[in-house]
């Protein structure tokens, strides 16, 4: 199952070199070429699905799992003092591909910030009505 026009889709099909780090029947991980630090890896599935919404609740598992693996490896053989998983779905939360991966970041003191956001702070009231939009 892939995409034409689908760079992902293309470096899992070899026609597109990568450094691969890891491969199994479902998934291949391979370094980013453009690393936010030392390491920074990406998860792809070998079947192409766009974002999260639409990869399957069993693949989403597996994925889980596997992260789990590549960083307690790449932690071990990297020496990084801690890490960081990122996963962006649609545009407007930073996807630049739209072949469902998950971002491995090594991160290692001092080396800047790298994810941030602003904290808000809402007032009790509109965060009860936040829970009541979600849950009800
Ligand atoms: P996104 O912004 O969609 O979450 O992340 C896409 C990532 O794919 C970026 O970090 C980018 O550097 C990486 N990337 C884009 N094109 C290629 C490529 O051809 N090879 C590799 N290894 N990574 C890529
Ligand atoms: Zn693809």
């Amino acid at each position: 199952m892939r995409e034409n026009n689908c760079i992902f889709c293309k470096i899992i099909a070899g026609e597109i070199p990568s450094h691969t780090l890891y491969e199994n029947e479902q998934f291949k991980v391979i370094l980013d070429v453009g690393p936010a630090t030392r390491g920074h890896a990406l998860i792809l599935p070998k079947d192409h699905y766009r974002n999260l919404y639409e990869l399957p609740e069993d693949m989403a598992a597996d994925a889980m799992k596997l992260a789990k693996k590549m960083m307690r490896i790449m932690t071990d053989k990297l020496n990084c003092d801690g890490f960081n998983l990122v996963q962006n779905n649609g545009e407007v939360a930073g996807q630049t591909v739209f072949h469902f991966h998950m971002h491995l970041i090594p991160r290692y003191k001092e080396d800047g910030e790298i994810l941030k956001y602003i904290a808000g702070h809402p007032e009790g009231k509109e965060l009860e009505e936040i829970r009541r939009t979600i849950t009800e």
